[in-house]
């Protein structure tokens, strides 16, 4: 299903009777190479996708909200008041609207009228494309818009992870709100983390595209899961400041790691920390390779994290290491890896663009027989960050 403006005005009028003022693109993201690095100091390397989530929205005279997902009708019609935006459960996916008017609302701007809204979107559910953060930062831009903000979109990118971090109380980093606030058609972002530096590098991939492969496989535990990595990591890092003067695991090399990891004194901790470490050297060599147009080294270096995120991180799973590993053996396929927190969710594969049919019938037939459901396969168009759409 194509979705645009037309569609979207139309679906907003079923709803709400009149047609909408404005409607709203936010899109999603994959993640390069550059995987748990972004809470260790380290660097990310992501894009936007065209594959996003919509609104159309009306401004009203009150204070009151009316908003309707497409995504989560069970959810129904849901409203509140610019007066309670504190985090409710009960209002479901609405939180995240709430989140961000709760969040900017401490910035000194003014917001004094509420809005009837509809979204749509065609992101995989909760397949680690990063819906959550497609949603706030498609809110941050209405609000912009509906308020006249005058917020820059690194501000706009920080207020996104403030409301994961401080309103839903979840403890992620910055590269999801940034891949796709500040996502850029064609190119993808290097960011350090540490610093917030930034740098676009044209994603030419020549006879290439980035296929996208979804395990459909609903992530479980992965918060916990997620949260015990960062918990690893932190300790890790807390063992080396015993003896190195370093304030993330980012600011290691290769080689001062492994002549320090005996500090760390514990199998598994040394592991978490080994792939912080190694996966923030390999995405800086990634960035490197992309510039010297050496697919090549991309590839291998993409294969790396992959095993890397498997044997030293784990948080790969059956299913991802069944989609990847059969990647690899495919013709024409330069690199694969999950993508995202892993344990189910998305991988990417770099693929020749002759050899995509055959790859997504092969690959798709392993998975079925091995995992017993289907996986589904998308190619990958990087895309703009957040924008009003018009007629
Ligand atoms: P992801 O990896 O996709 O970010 P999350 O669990 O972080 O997964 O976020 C998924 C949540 O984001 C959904 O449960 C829902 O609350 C919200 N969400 C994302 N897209 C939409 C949408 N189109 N409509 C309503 N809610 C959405
Ligand atoms: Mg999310």
């Amino acid at each position: 299903m194509t979705m645009d403006f037309a569609s979207l005005a139309t679906e907003y009028q079923e709803k709400f009777d009149v047609a909408p003022q404005r409607v709203f693109f936010s899109p999603g993201r994959i993640n390069l190479i550059g995987e748990y690095t972004d809470f260790n100091g380290g660097h990310v390397f992501p894009a936007a996708i065209s594959m996003g989530s919509y609104a159309a929205y009306s401004s009203r005279d009150d204070r009151q909200f009316r908003v309707y997902s497409a995504n989560v009708p069970d959810a129904g019609m849901l409203t509140f008041s610019l007066d309670d935006l504190a985090f409710n459960k009960a209002d479901n996916w609405a939180n995240y609207l709430k989140g961000m008017l709760f969040e900017l609302a401490k910035q000194n701007l003014t917001i004094d009228h509420g809005f009837d809204l509809f979204v749509h979107g065609n992101l995989p559910d909760a397949s680690g494309l990063s819906s959550s953060a497609s949603m706030e930062m498609l809110m941050g831009e209405i609000l912009h818009a509906a308020y006249g903000m005058k917020l820059d979109e690194v501000e706009m990118v920080k207020v996104g992870q403030q409301v994961e971090n401080d309103y839903f109380g979840l403890n992620t980093g910055i590269m999801d709100q940034f891949a796709i606030g500040m996502g850029k058609k064609d190119q993808a972002i290097l960011l350090d983390t540490n610093t917030m530096a930034y740098e676009y590098a044209p994603l030419d991939l020549g006879d290439n595209v980035v296929v996208i492969m979804n395990t459909k496989k609903r992530r479980e535990l992965t918060d916990s899961k997620y949260n015990e990595r960062r918990a690893q990591c932190e300790e890790a890092l807390r063992r080396l400041q015993t003896k190195l003067d370093i304030k993330t695991l980012g600011d290691l090399d290769e080689d001062q790691f492994d002549q320090n990891a005996y500090l760390i004194n514990d199998e598994t901790l040394i592991k978490r920390a080994r792939h912080a470490v190694f996966e923030n050297q390999r995405t800086l060599k990634a960035f490197k390779a992309l510039q010297d147009n050496d697919l090549t080294t991309f590839g291998h270096l993409i294969n790396a994290s992959h095993i890397s995120l498997n044997y030293d991180f784990a948080v790969t799973g059956k299913e991802l290491d069944t989609l990847v590993e059969t990647a690899w053996q495919q013709p024409g396929v330069l690199g694969a890896r999950m993508t995202g927190a892993g344990f189910g969710g998305c991988a990417i594969a770099i693929v020749k663009k002759a050899n995509v049919k055959d790859f997504e019938a092969k690959v798709g037939k392993v998975y079925e027989d091995t995992i017993g459901h289907k996986a589904e396969f998308y190619v990958a168009e990087i895309a703009d960050g957040p924008k009003e759409l018009h007629k």
